[in-house]
């Protein structure tokens, strides 16, 4: 593929990306519904919002296929960046741009808006389809709104503090090892490390973790496959971000085991937040190859008071999970900081 030139103020354009802070961030719930409605809108498979650093284009938020980051210089999104308005590549293995890219077999079909802040390109929304389409000015002004709504979340900066800067506390190309790759959350390391960065400030009395396990899973993956498994693991992922609080640290832990790290919260608040995350993940089947899987989870909640040992902290979150499933599972438990009362 040639190399395409960069911006001609490309030092401006990095300053932007910096400020907007979302390189290395796992995705969000507040882009996640935008390249949801764009993926549905256009009826294509595939839709992301890439966030175009000086190396990486990294994918915020991804809908129909996997992965966290690509080499800039391999993506398309590399060229909407230096344009205007919107890139089309009617079909990429015709394109003199992309024809030799590793991506023109699968993306066949790319439409892309620059996304703005500052006044520059700082990333893209984009949709892609694996056969050739034509995209029309209707088209155009669709993608273009919705973009327009991306650019909207990018003035605010959602995830805690912590969160941001563990993202930012890496160089650009070692960014995935922090982020698990099928769900686009933090993964067991990072989601330590911030448990860690959050007792360790003052006040760490309000600091509460959720340990969410799927219940009956290996039964998903032994009736559906581990295709349909991988798919659970993707939407109860999706289903956690849209339940947490914006501000919340949400990490896969283990196959499908999910751990959350609120702060500023007390015992009922934690549990709040947990039945909320119970029920979006329960609420309906999910969607594989045309069939419904029905999902639930059961959750665990242990509040810090005042200790700072992240160890003792998830072994209480994790009898109060045991509890959950011996009760029948679908079920929030709290293990409470006396060791008296419980939900
Ligand atoms: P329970 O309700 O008690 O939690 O039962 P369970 O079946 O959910 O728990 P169990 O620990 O027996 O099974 C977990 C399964 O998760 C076993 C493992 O093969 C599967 N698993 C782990 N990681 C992945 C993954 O990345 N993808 C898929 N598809 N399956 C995975
Ligand atoms: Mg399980
Ligand atoms: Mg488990």
């Amino acid at each position: 593929m040639p190399a395409a030139p960069n911006s001609p103020h490309e030092n401006r354009r990095l300053a932007a990306v910096h400020k907007v802070r979302l390189l290395g961030t796992p995705a969000e719930e507040r882009f996640d519904r935008i390249t949801r409605l764009a993926r549905r809108i256009f009826g294509v498979p595939m839709a992301c919002i890439d966030i175009v650093g000086e190396k990486l284009a990294w994918l915020k938020s991804v809908q129909g296929f996997d992965g966290v980051e690509g080499l800039r210089k391999d993506s398309y999104c590399h060229y909407t960046v230096l344009d205007k308005d919107v890139c089309v590549i009617r079909d990429a293995r015709e394109d003199v741009r992309v024809s030799d890219s590793a991506l023109a077999h699968n993306w066949v079909f790319y439409a892309g808006v620059p996304l703005l802040f500052d006044g520059e390109h700082v990333g893209v929304l984009c949709i892609g389809d694996n056969t050739p389409r034509d995209f029309g000015t209707d088209e155009m002004d669709s993608l273009a709104d919705l973009a327009a709504m991306a650019n909207h979340e990018l003035q605010v900066v959602a995830l805690s503090e912590s969160q941001v800067a563990l993202a930012l506390s890496n160089e650009e190309l070692e960014m995935k090892a922090r982020i698990d790759v099928l769900t686009h959350l933090w993964n067991r390391l990072a989601i330590r490390e911030l448990l860690d960065a959050e007792l360790a400030q003052p006040g760490t009395s309000s600091v509460a973790v959720l340990m969410i396990d799927v219940d009956y899973f290996k039964a998903i993956n032994d009736k559906q496959g581990h295709a349909a498994g991988d798919q659970v693991l993707r939407t109860v992922a999706e289903r956690l971000r849209a339940g947490a609080r914006a501000m919340d640290a949400v990490g896969r832990y283990g196959g499908e085991e999910f751990l959350m790290v609120l702060s500023g919260v007390d015992e009922d608040e934690a549990v709040r937040v947990g039945e909320r995350v119970r029920e979006q993940v329960a609420r309906t089947a999910i969607q594989f190859d045309e069939q419904g899987i029905a999902v639930t989870c059961s959750i665990g909640v242990a509040v810090a008071a005042g200790t700072t040992d992240a160890d003792a902290l998830i072994r209480r979150a994790d009898d109060a999970l045991y509890r959950a499933k011996a009760a029948g599972r679908n079920r929030v438990e709290i293990e409470r900081a006396q060791g008296g009362s419980r939900n």
